[in-house]
């Protein structure tokens, strides 16, 4: 079984990384406790690389970074790379986002994915891409998921991220879209 260290603090994320993974022969671990990177990038890929880089600094493993987000097509792709920084708690994040999408038509956005794998000494093994397109809606649906779930209606569902299943958003989503291309490379 491979050891790789997954850079996050979000045990979400990390729970979402082990149920997509599934039986790939694959052990995700969290980096060591002092991990705390300084996301200063100005894109997804850039962020992405300081995260894994710190990870693969600190531990001496290979390892898997995220770095993801909600990209608004009217709000000329905010929050972007600022999702999780866009307010001071999910429920304000998301009040904050509807109120700035009020009476506006477009509603179109995607979650959008970038992970990037890398060796212990910080080179760059792989980057891929993953995105899901959707709609914001203007009332919160279902309780799963987290931040930006209940207002993410997915393109072709009618259900939003937040009234899929754990199983079901795990097949779709931007992060298992990113993840599969990673697992590829890895077989
Ligand atoms: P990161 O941890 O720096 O990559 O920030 C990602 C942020 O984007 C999260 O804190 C959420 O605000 C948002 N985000 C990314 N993926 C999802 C998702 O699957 N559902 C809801 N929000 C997400």
């Amino acid at each position: 079984m491979k050891q790789i260290v997954f850079a996050t603090g979000n045990l979400h994320k990390l729970q979402e990384i082990k149920d997509i993974a599934g039986n790939s022969n694959i052990e995700f671990i969290l980096p060591p406790d002092n991990f705390n990177p300084i996301e200063n990038g100005a894109t997804f890929e850039e962020n992405s690389l300081i995260k894994a880089r710190e990870a693969a600094r600190l531990s001496g493993k290979i390892s898997l970074a995220d770095d993801s987000g909600l990209c608004v097509q009217a709000l000329n792709g905010q929050p972007g790379i600022n999702s999780a920084r866009y307010d001071t708690t999910p429920q304000k994040r998301i009040e904050k986002l509807l109120n700035a999408l009020k009476g506006q038509q477009n509603r179109n956005a995607e979650f959008v994915c970038v992970m990037t794998l890398v060796n212990p000494q910080g080179q760059i093994l792989i980057q891929a891409k993953g995105k899901v397109s959707g709609k914001i809606i203007e009332t919160q649906k279902g309780t799963n998921g987290f931040v930006y779930d209940p207002i993410f209606e997915v393109d072709g569902y009618n259900m939003t991220m937040a009234q899929m299943s754990e199983c079901e958003k795990n097949k779709i989503s931007h992060r298992a879209n990113a993840l599969k291309e990673i697992l590829e490379y890895l077989k």
